[in-house]
């Protein structure tokens, strides 16, 4: 499943493309995805990709009079092909623009989505309202997270995931960044020091932007035929790790569930 690092790889990626063109037609082979999706053709022929951004883990394509939201879900890629490209499997929708190019939509398992919203007053659409801030950006400070955690006594780790408190961090960088700032993940929030809250951002941000970095070299994937997707094989010091060596000090990565999800730690580097 794409996490935020791998959806704003593809987004870097995708802008450096089609930004500026004018999309000449939609073709929508199958709009059976999660959510049917809504009439694209009739809303963005003839129109200017002005920006492509990112909240949490949707792209957002910014129109010059719509705004069109795509989450990938499990399965989903956008590729940039030519228009000769024959369809592969699984390719349920093909923008054509003016340059001759084509983004095309593949998804396997269809839980990907999209939408179509306004310019204006988008960030009020239930998909995005009670999103906290992105974990890159100005707001999510120290500060801030100190402020969430409060006097809360659910862990630090429920905490990170919490898309209310801050987006698209997700099971395997919130455990990297506990690790990272050493911390017990089922620390209660409440208990945690300011240094250690600090340091923590710290470790969130460097994670996610190693991650991004890595992700910069693979963009040549998602951009060709040859059908690989695009995202990355990450190396983890915990996430997955599970009874393997702790890269810190040689004691043992263990894991447990919170919350429904795995947590992959080293009881000896975090308290
Ligand atoms: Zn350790």
């Amino acid at each position: 499943m794409p996490e935020l690092p791998e959806v704003e790889t593809v987004r870097r990626g995708l802008e450096s493309h089609l930004a500026g063109r004018i999309l000449e037609r939609v073709d929508v082979i199958r709009g059976d995805l999660r959510y049917p999706i809504p009439d694209l053709g009739a809303a963005l022929r003839g129109q200017r990709v002005l920006s492509i951004e990112r909240r949490a883990k949707y792209l957002l394509f910014f129109f010059n009079g719509v705004l069109l939201s795509w989450h990938l879900g499990m399965t989903g890629h956008f590729h940039v092909l030519s228009r000769d490209v024959p369809a592969a499997a699984h390719e349920h929708v093909r923008f054509l623009f003016d340059d001759g190019k084509t983004l095309r939509y593949r998804d396997p398992r269809r839980f990907g989505y999209a939408g179509l919203l306004p310019l204006q007053g988008w960030r009020q659409h239930p998909w995005f309202r009670d999103m906290g801030p992105e974990p890159l950006g100005d707001e999510f400070t120290p500060e801030y997270l100190a402020h969430c955690c409060g006097k809360r006594r659910i862990s630090i780790k429920q905490i990170l995931m919490d898309a209310r408190v801050v987006v698209g961090i997700g099971n395997i960088y919130a455990c990297e960044s506990l690790f990272r700032a050493h911390i017990h993940p089922v620390r209660a929030a409440n208990r945690i020091s300011d240094s250690r809250l600090q340091q923590l951002v710290r470790e969130i941000r460097q994670v996610l932007m190693e991650a991004i970095n890595a992700g910069g070299s693979s963009i040549s994937d998602f951009v060709c035929a040859d059908g690989k997707p695009g995202y990355f094989a990450h190396s983890f010091r915990v996430y997955g790790r599970a009874g393997k060596v702790c890269l810190d000090c040689g004691g043992e990565i263990r894991r447990i569930v919170q919350a429904g999800r795995g947590t992959f730690f080293c009881p000896a580097c975090q308290r």
